[in-house]
C-alpha cells in the first residue's frame, strides 16, 4: 500500500495503471476509519483491480467550525488499519492541494431541491462542500467505481444527481453500500469517538426506535408514527432529536400516507449532547 499527499504523483501513479486497463475503484473518506468504512473498501476490491481510498477532512462542508475543529483525525492510526485492507493507494492531500485558491471552494452546481431537505435545511452550504470536494476528488482520481454507504443516504442521492447532471464525461458508476453498526444497533460513525461513555449508552436508542418503528409503523399513521419515534428518543435526556422525516427515495419528498409503490426510508439526525448523530432505516 502506496500513500501520496500530493495530487500530482497520484495523478501520474494512476494514469500510468489506467493506459494499463487496470480499474479502479475509489472510497473518498474524512478519515478516523472504522468497520462502515472498511465495508466500502472490501466491496471496492470486489469489483476493481485496485483501490484507492481518500482521506481528507473537507473545510467546506462543515458549517460549524467547532464541529470542524472537535472532528477526529489521526492519519497514523488510519493509514496503520489500512494496511490490513485491500486498498491499495492512500491519498491523504492538505487543504492547498484540493483548494489551491479561494474560488475553487466554491462551485455552483445546482442539484435542485435534494440539496435543501434534511440534512440542507439544518446544515446550510454543507452540501455544496460535498458536490465540491467530490468533483474535484473524482477528477483527480478518475475512478471506473466509486463507493459511499446508505449511512449518509442523502448525500449518495445528491452525489448521484451530480455525477449524472455535471460528471456524466468522467464516466464513474456510484455504488451504494449498506449501513455497518455496532453490536447495539448503533449505526458506526467517525464522531461515535466524541460520545462519553453515558451518551454512548443512549445513542443506541436512535437505531433501536427506527427499527422499532419499522415493526409497527403499519398501524400507525404518518403523523402519529413520527409523534412517537421523536417522543422516545427524547424520553432519554442525553438525546435531542432534530428532525425524523419519512421521505421518498430518490427525490425525499415527505411521505404523507403509507403507499407501497413508494421506496419509503426515515432519516434522522439526534444530538447526544454536543454531537450530531445521523441515522435511517428504509421501510419497504
Ligand atoms: P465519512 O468519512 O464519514 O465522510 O464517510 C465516508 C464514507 O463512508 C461515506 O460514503 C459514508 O456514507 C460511509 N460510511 C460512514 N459510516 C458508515 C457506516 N456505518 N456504514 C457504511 N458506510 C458508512
Amino acid at each position: 500500500m502506496r500513500v501520496f499527499n500530493n495530487t500530482i504523483e497520484l495523478v501520474a501513479e494512476l494514469n500510468t495503471a489506467r493506459n494499463r486497463g487496470i480499474s479502479i475503484g475509489f472510497v473518498p473518506t474524512m478519515g478516523a476509519l472504522h468497520q462502515g468504512h472498511l465495508s466500502l473498501i472490501n466491496e471496492a476490491s470486489k469489483e476493481n483491480d485496485i483501490v484507492v481510498v481518500s482521506i481528507f477532512v473537507n473545510p467546506t462542508q462543515f458549517n460549524n467550525s467547532d464541529d470542524l475543529r472537535k472532528y477526529p483525525r489521526n492519519l497514523e492510526k488510519d493509514t496503520e488499519l489500512l494496511k490490513n485492507t485491500k486498498c491499495s493507494l492512500v491519498f491523504a492531500p492538505s487543504e492547498k492541494d484540493i483548494y489551491p485558491d479561494e474560488n475553487s471552494k466554491n462551485s455552483n452546481y445546482q442539484l435542485g431541491k435534494i440539496t435543501e431537505v434534511l440534512e440542507g435545511k439544518f446544515r446550510p452550504g454543507h452540501f455544496d462542500g460535498v458536490a465540491t470536494v467530490v468533483s474535484r476528488l473524482f477528477e483527480i482520481v478518475k475512478p471506473s467505481k466509486a463507493y459511499f454507504g446508505q449511512k449518509d443516504l442523502q448525500q449518495f442521492l445528491i452525489i448521484n444527481r451530480l455525477n449524472s447532471l455535471y460528471l456524466k464525461h468522467l464516466n464513474i458508476e456510484l455504488v451504494k453500500c449498506p449501513i455497518i453498526r455496532e453490536a447495539d444497533g448503533l449505526a458506526m460513525s467517525s464522531r461515535n469517538l466524541l460520545l462519553d461513555k453515558e451518551k454512548r449508552k443512549s445513542a443506541a436508542i436512535i437505531s433501536q426506535t427506527l427499527y422499532k418503528a419499522l415493526e409497527i409503523y403499519r398501524k400507525f399513521s404518518v403523523t402519529n408514527l413520527r409523534k412517537w419515534v421523536i417522543e422516545s428518543i427524547n424520553k432519554d435526556t442525553n438525546l435531542k432529536v432534530e428532525y425524523f422525516e419519512l421521505v421518498n427515495d430518490p427525490d425525499l419528498d415527505e411521505i404523507l400516507e403509507w403507499d407501497q409503490n413508494k421506496r419509503i426510508v426515515a432519516c434522522v439526525a439526534v444530538f447526544a449532547g454536543e454531537i450530531r448523530l445521523i441515522d435511517n432505516v428504509y421501510f419497504n
